[in-house]
């Protein structure tokens, strides 16, 4: 793969994000048992997890995605704008936002209090990280798969200006990929 070169370490294999995502997927069915939740996506970043949950929620759910955005480079900036809106009507559903990492936390909590300001019954967060130590207010996913330390990640969806996403891994950047980037 022509992404390994630029990765110094590994910090979540393949076979941990699979067992971890099988993990979540029981315990997701067997909370939502009587209410199957709509999975709502949050584009680019989510889509392999995603993926990856759905083969192990055992429920007739269904999904959809939103592409929202707040971040630029590493660091995260500003409002969030949203560049992709649900197709689907929530009105009284059980929403569960699935993101790739929450950071800060502000888009997370952002769109969270919006889907429940427009009529979802409910809304709880499912992220593959968390990265709690950058956190700028009291968001706190419901399942996450990984807690993180304050390091930018790529892989498995994650990006550095678009870049890495592919990785089936989930791996710290040599700093020299970031020369020339500031
Ligand atoms: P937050 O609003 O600060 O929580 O930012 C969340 C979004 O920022 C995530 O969905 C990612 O797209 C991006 N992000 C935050 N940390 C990282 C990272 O370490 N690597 C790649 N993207 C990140």
């Amino acid at each position: 793969m022509w992404e390994e070169k630029d990765i110094k370490k590994v910090l979540v294999s393949e076979e941990q994000i699979q067992k971890r995502a099988e993990e979540l997927g029981r315990q997701i069915t067997e909370d939502y048992k009587n209410n199957p939740p709509l999975l709502v996506a949050l584009l680019r970043g989510s889509v392999p997890f995603l993926a990856e949950l759905i083969k192990h929620i055992d429920l007739d759910i269904q999904y959809d995605f939103m592409d929202v955005s707040s971040y630029e480079g590493t660091e995260s900036i500003g409002d969030i704008r949203i560049n992709k809106d649900l197709d689907t009507s929530i009105k009284g559903l059980d929403l569960l936002l699935v993101e790739d990492i929450v950071d800060t936390g502000r888009t997370i909590d952002t769109v969270q209090k919006m889907l429940l300001h427009k009529g979802a019954k409910s809304v709880e967060v499912v992220t593959l990280l968390d990265k709690p130590s950058r956190r700028i207010n009291d968001m706190s996913p419901k399942y996450a798969g990984f807690e993180v330390e304050n390091e930018f990640v790529v892989g498995f969806g994650m990006d550095f200006d678009q870049k890495y996403r592919a990785l089936p891994y989930i791996g710290v950047l040599k700093d020299e990929c970031y020369e020339n980037k500031e």
